[in-house]
């Protein structure tokens, strides 16, 4: 153990002869509580917050409304550069961790889960994917755009193909040097907002998943357009459509990875994504635990604060309770995927988790407001109505289950 990273702790005992002495014991800073937070950590949260509650909170309510962004606002999140948290300042970007995307979407969360989910998107799996997989021309053309102005998707799934992930029926073909695909993505979040698109097509379904290829194709190809979007219950203003491909032809370079790996292209980020959807989680859980705490200190009945009763106490008691294991859930999984440590079980456990705390807390939440939580003039019902998508989108719960059955039995 390195002698600098020790502080000298005060402790309190009690001697055999019940005096109280006071020794002295090393606290080993290397391995600081999961939830400590750096300064530099704490400073981006904070600012990431602070920004969210002066710039996101007053348009809320009407980009829900209008299942839409305000574009500004977009803007103004590159501005704040958590657009490229882990894109290397070389290219333009934060140079960042992982870590600080987790905390950059749950900060996020807590005031606008839509919002929180277009970052995180961008950055946990288009970025993320770009980084570990794109050529060197790939990352010299995109990492820069994407750490400026431009937004990212990441199409997968299809109309009969969702748990079933690689059951794809897009397909590309070679012709002419390129690569031509054909075929419909379904669900495909940011796509009406987004520029550059990771889609996943099959060159060769005789060999299954192993004919899975990932591809960038960017707004404007020939071929390629956005289709219908989908009217939601939750997470309105994120926006959630069908991409059509109709003979899109992408050159050969913008092929990510290699051709026949796009399974593991897919899998390796939708692991570490399904830690941002965590975050998400968490920091929406924890949104709405501090709405219901200030509401029920205001709100009065039979002559005290609907927080002086104690079976009010007792519930925020135990919500406070999720909140804190979802996060100590959400920071190990990222903070070992930062370490290279392995994390596809603790990945797993965050998402589920957390995104049934999140579903809890805003239910509790809701209730605490009484009438005025089934409004749409206070916060908490949007919070819960965008809980429920945590279970759905990057594996649903009973795929995290399988792969959480399948680590610990190893079946
Ligand atoms: C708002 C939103 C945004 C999304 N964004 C994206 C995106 O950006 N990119 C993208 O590629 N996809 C995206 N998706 C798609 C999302 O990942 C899928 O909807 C999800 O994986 C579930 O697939 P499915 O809808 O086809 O459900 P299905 O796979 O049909 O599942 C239906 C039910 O069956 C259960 N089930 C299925 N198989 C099993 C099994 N083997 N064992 C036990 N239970 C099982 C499921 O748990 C679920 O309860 C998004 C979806 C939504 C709703």
């Amino acid at each position: 153990m390195d002698l600098g990273d020790l502080a000298m702790g005060l402790i309190l005992a009690r001697t055999g002869a019940n005096i109280l002495v006071v020794t002295t014991q090393h606290i080993d800073l290397a391995h600081p509580p999961l939830t400590a937070l750096s300064e530099d950590e704490r400073l981006f949260r904070d600012s990431v917050y602070e920004f969210a509650t002066r710039e996101v909170r007053p348009l809320v309510r009407e980009m829900d409304e209008h299942a839409k962004f305000a574009r500004p606002l977009l803007d103004k999140l590159f501005d704040l550069g958590i657009m490229g948290i882990e894109i290397p300042e070389s290219f333009g970007g934060a140079g960042a961790t992982f870590f600080h995307s987790v905390l950059a979407v749950e900060a996020l969360a807590r005031v606008d889960p839509s919002l929180s989910v277009l970052v995180d998107v961008q950055n946990t799996l288009v970025v993320n994917a770009l980084l570990r997989w794109g050529s060197d021309d790939l990352k010299r053309r995109l990492l820069p755009r994407l750490a400026s102005n431009a937004i990212g998707a990441y199409a997968l799934s299809e109309a009969g193909s969702g748990s079933d992930a690689f059951a794809l029926a897009t397909r590309a073909a070679e012709q002419g040097g390129d690569w031509v695909l054909t075929g419909r993505k379904l669900w495909i979040t940011n796509a009406n907002e987004a520029d550059i698109f990771i889609v996943f097509a099959n060159v060769n379904p005789d060999d299954g998943y192993r004919g899975i290829t990932a591809f960038i194709v960017e707004r404007g190809a020939e071929g390629f357009s956005v289709g219908k979007k989908e009217d939601k219950l939750g997470i309105r203003a994120s926006s959630t459509c069908e991409l059509l491909f109709e003979g899109c032809r992408v050159p050969k370079a913008s092929v990510l990875g290699e051709v026949g790996k796009g399974y593991k292209v897919a899998i390796e980020t939708l692991n570490e994504g399904r830690i941002g959807i965590g975050a998400q989680m968490l920091g929406l859980a924890d949104g709405a635990l501090a709405h219901a705490i200030a509401y029920t200190k205001e709100r009065k009945q039979f002559g005290h604060a609907v927080a002086e009763f104690q079976a009010v106490q007792h519930q925020i008691a135990r919500a406070a309770t999720d909140v804190a294991a979802a996060r100590l859930l959400v920071y190990n999984a990222a903070r070992l995927r930062d370490a290279r440590q392995p994390f596809l079980t603790e990945a797993a456990m965050c998402k589920i988790f957390a995104s049934e705390v999140a579903e809890r807390v805003a239910s509790l939440a809701v209730n605490l407001f009484g009438g005025n939580g089934f409004v749409k003039d206070y916060p908490v019902e949007k919070l819960f109505r965008d809980a429920k998508i945590g279970q759905i989108y990057e594996g649903t719960s009973n795929l995290q289950l399988q792969t959480i059955a399948k680590q610990i039995l190893g079946s």
